[in-house]
């Protein structure tokens, strides 16, 4: 083993091979140092288990691959063929054109973020958001902060630190990604008080959970699941008329952030900004970046003592949004006001799209696949946090295994193409469903399909 130890490199060595030789003529001299000695500790470990000292070439092309992967640009883009609208695991949605002109702008500027030209002072950058979704949701007040995990934690925080927070068993649930009620509740420095059944919770629940110690009262939208039976839960005027009899906070934690009626789509009802407001919630919370369709963020909005309690908290600070994620949410409140959020966000073009559409553009594909491939009805999901278990008729393109060789290889054959495919396996098909594929997407991705296909 002894004689193995000698065989290893020197550091010097291996940075006078070639390869790694020019790797430093484009990586940082400290970065390539430190990863040589992790590969160097590696090949040492490797001597413990019995194995070899590795040649020359052979380390100097581990480095490379190494730092290549560490120089990777990440996230890249990804084709959604998988039907699902909001999804979670690949950054929820694509932003307007708009919104992304916004951010690219505000990203090469300096800009008013927190500068009031007029008075030639400092400003606020909430001051710029406000105006709009007051606006928009009819509330009096509204604060944006980085997500609405965030959203939650601080407004508890502001409001009810140190009280109890009434909760429906049947609500104090997880959305998911680690975000759970009780843990953001404990966290925020208020104790979760829950009432009810995990099915049925009655208005008299609350009202005999209510206390001098009461902080607020929760209501939270089971966004990621659906219950049916024998349930119950009141009315939100109900709980409206309650809370305000006893002169306690009411926070409604809406979840996606939707302003448009789903059921003209022939979805459920999902619940909406403004519905909330006018019902006299004292503060409605939700995301942005699910059906509101803008970039990741936690909207407040309501009553106007409490938004500025909350925004003067401490915690408020330190989850703030980024100028970014505001120009991006701001252009995208901007279609909502003009108009046209259903052609110009794309999560609401998804969701608005018809089935002549999808006819037609897949359709279009199989006639760029040679006919080759079969059509078939299917159902896309809205997803993420919104709308649970609800679907949308599609038609999916669906790929013959005589023509992949199998649906897991292929699959995972899309996911490995330069620009990945994530699709979906049915009936032990590989499908794609055109609804979740941008149109500008559509030529590339025929190409990779034509590609892998041999066609
Ligand atoms: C998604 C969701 C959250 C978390 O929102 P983020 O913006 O992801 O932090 C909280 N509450 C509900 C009801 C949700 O659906």
């Amino acid at each position: 083993m002894a004689t193995k130890y000698r065989g290893i490199p020197s550091v010097e060595k291996i940075l006078s091979h070639p390869k790694v030789k020019s790797l430093s003529n484009i990586y940082s001299h400290d970065v390539l140092v430190s990863i040589i000695r992790e590969s160097l500790s590696r090949i040492r470990e490797d001597i413990q288990d019995s194995k070899d000292v590795p040649n020359l070439a052979t380390i100097a092309d581990g480095i490379s691959t190494r730092i290549s992967h560490l120089s990777q640009q990440i996230p890249t883009p990804v084709i959604n063929g998988t039907g699902v609208v909001i999804h979670t695991n690949l950054g929820r949605i694509p932003l307007s054109e708009d919104a992304v002109l916004a951010i690219s702008s505000a990203a090469q500027n300096y800009t008013t973020l927190e500068f009031d030209i007029e008075n030639n002072s400092r400003g606020s950058r909430n001051s710029h958001i406000e105006p709009i979704l007051t606006q928009l949701s009819g509330s009096e007040a509204a604060l944006v902060l980085n997500n609405n995990a965030s959203a939650l934690m601080v407004s508890l925080a502001a409001i009810s630190k140190g009280k109890d927070v009434i909760v429906s068993r049947g609500e104090a649930v997880e959305i998911g990604g680690g975000f759970r009620i009780p843990d953001i509740i404990s966290n925020s420095g208020a104790s979760i008080l829950e009432i009810g059944t995990t099915n049925r919770t009655y208005i008299e629940d609350y009202e005999n959970a209510i206390t001098d110690k009461t902080g607020a009262i929760l209501k939270v939208h089971t966004s990621n699941f659906k219950v049916s039976g024998f349930v119950h839960e009141p009315p939100l005027s109900e709980l409206v008329g309650l809370a305000a009899n006893k002169g306690i906070p009411l926070l409604h934690d809406i979840g996606s952030g939707c302003m448009i009626d789903t059921t003209q789509f022939g979805l459920a009802h999902e619940p909406m900004i403004q519905t909330s407001v006018e019902a006299g919630s004292d503060l409605v919370l939700f995301s942005g970046d699910k059906l509101l369709g803008g970039p990741q963020s936690g909207i407040i909005i309501g009553k106007k003592n409490l938004i500025t309690t909350i925004s003067r908290h401490p915690t408020a600070r330190a989850a703030r949004i980024d100028k970014l994620s505001l120009a991006g949410l701001k252009s995208t409140l901007i279609h909502y006001i003009q108009n046209e959020a259903l052609t110009r966000i794309p999560v609401w073009s998804m969701i608005s799209m018809t089935l002549d559409e999808i006819k037609a553009r897949v359709t279009l594909w199989n006639k760029l696949l040679d006919d080759k491939c079969a059509l078939t009805n299917g159902l896309s999901a809205i997803g993420g946090g919104s709308l649970p278990g609800e679907t949308l008729p599609t038609i999916l393109l669906s790929l013959d295994n005589k023509l992949t060789g199998g649906a897991d290889r292929y699959a995972r054959t899309l996911l490995e193409a330069p620009i990945p495919i994530a699709s979906r396996i049915e009936e032990d098909r590989v499908m794609i469903d055109p609804r979740t594929v941008l149109p500008k997407q559509d030529s590339h991705m025929i190409g990779i399909l034509r590609q892998t296909l041999k066609m």
